[in-house]
């Protein structure tokens, strides 16, 4: 699971250098915003109304429940969550992105995964949420994403569209997969997620 480091994700690498320890590499996933055009591409947490993950910077955990500590604390949920294997994540609600991640500083470890004080993406992928559910990673890659109102943005396989179509999901206006999933790489400066 140690993957292809390349050039790219040397962000993470130079991100990390100030501490000592190394960092460890997880799996999460993110809902994701932008424009209806497809820009200012922003990855969301799934999870509660923490804060984005802003591309070029390190995500900084905070704890939502009690400020009065550091996150992440012992005792709490807080932190910057990462999983050991992907197909955990399976369970997320409405996940957008799925990328494997350096988390690093304070970090507290759990069976199935992390909480960590920092996270940065090395390697970023869009899913098509319904794929991820039935079948996991290895589902089909999206072939168009849809932008909603309040800019969220959601992957679809064509399929899953006409699916979320009868479902009444319709989005206000439809991108190609492939240019956006280009642009949030390069907002990001990662690499492709390869399974
Ligand atoms: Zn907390
Ligand atoms: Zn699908």
């Amino acid at each position: 699971m140690s993957g292809t480091v390349g050039d790219r994700t040397s962000l993470a690498r130079h991100l990390t250098t100030d501490v000592s320890t190394e960092p460890v590499l997880a799996w999460r996933t993110w809902a994701l915003s932008g424009r209806r055009d497809g820009t200012d591409l922003l990855l969301r947490p799934v999870a509660g109304r923490s804060r984005p993950w802003r591309p070029r910077e390190p995500a900084e955990a905070a704890c939502k429940h009690a400020r009065l500590h550091a996150a992440p604390n012992v005792d709490c949920s807080c932190g910057l969550h990462g999983t050991r294997a992907i197909d955990v994540l399976r369970w997320a609600r409405s996940p957008a992105v799925l990328g494997r991640v350096a988390l690093w500083g304070r970090v507290i470890e759990h069976d199935l995964g992390f909480r960590a004080q920092y996270g940065y993406p090395q390697v970023l992928g869009l899913v098509c949420r319904f794929c991820f559910w039935q079948w996991g990673p290895l589902g089909s890659r999206p072939t168009v994403v849809g932008w909603f109102p309040r800019d969220e943005l959601v992957p679809f396989c064509n399929p899953h569209l006409d699916l979320a179509r009868r479902y009444g999901m319709h989005p206000r206006r439809l991108l190609a997969a492939g240019p956006v999933e280009v642009r949030l790489r390069d907002t990001y400066a990662v690499d492709a997620l390869v399974l």
